[in-house]
């Protein structure tokens, strides 16, 4: 059956002389293996779009759970400012395999769509750090890790909300702090707007350094306690970062 999906090349590999095997992270479809003939081949018209990060619609033979064939590529998004980037790269690399990390534990579709948000947001050029930290936000719902931003975590207290702690997972009252660290009001008050803002709607982005610093440090922070996710591709772009 011959169907057209959309989605990101998430990886490739080579099979035989000249043809290659790619991943590619798809919108309905979750991840699928599909075999690109001929596609190492300088010749071939497949050769461009089947590389990695190539953002279009790929026309296949659908196999579900095995391998399906390639027959066109039409490009949606180059997404050519990312790639001419190395910062950018290693934010894309991360982001990729978070957000099909995550979706491997967790099949549901709005990953894929907050995931191509978000490099669309990359390409468009605004603050990585601080995208990338909004989906990370987002994210924690699918990891079953989220955030109580509405109330506080002990009492159910909408009022007077003087930190969020991590270990608790959500927002402190005034009444209920004991001796959680107390974070910047700026900074209780971004993090829940990461939190509820849609991606696709921003346009720029104006917060201070020292807020979105401190919203990273706290997001890090709590991914490596709370989700058990571990990612090289984070490692990797840590080390860029510096
Ligand atoms: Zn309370």
């Amino acid at each position: 059956m011959i169907e057209a999906i959309e989605g990101v090349v998430i990886s490739e590999i080579a099979y035989g002389e000249t043809s290659k095997i790619i991943n590619v992270f798809a919108k309905d479809y979750g991840i699928v293996g599909i075999i690109c003939k001929g596609a190492k081949s300088m010749k071939s018209r497949l050769r461009a779009v089947t590389t990695r990060f190539t953002y279009g619609t790929f026309n296949i033979y659908y196999k579900k759970d095995k391998l399906s064939t390639l027959i066109t590529v039409d490009t949606i998004n180059n997404l050519s400012n990312i790639k001419q980037d190395i910062l950018l790269m290693g934010y894309i690399n991360y982001l990729t395999e978070l957000a099909t990390q995550v979706y491997k534990q967790n099949k549901v579709d709005e990953i894929y769509v907050l995931y191509i948000k978000t490099i669309l947001k990359l390409e468009s050029g605004l603050d990585p750090r601080v995208i990338t930290n909004i989906l990370e936000l987002k994210l924690l719902d699918y990891l079953g890790v989220n955030l109580e931003l509405n109330k506080c975590i002990k009492c159910g207290n909408k009022d007077n909300i003087i930190t969020i702690d991590p270990l608790q997972g959500g927002y402190i009252c005034a009444k209920c702090h004991k001796d959680e660290e107390v974070l910047d009001p700026k900074v209780i008050k971004m993090i829940r707007m990461y939190y509820y803002v849609e991606i696709d709607s921003i346009s720029k982005i104006e917060i201070k350094f020292d807020v979105s610093h401190k919203i990273n440090s706290f997001l890090n922070n709590y991914y490596d306690n709370y989700t058990g996710l571990y990612l090289n591709s984070k490692k990797f772009l840590d080390g860029l970062r510096k």
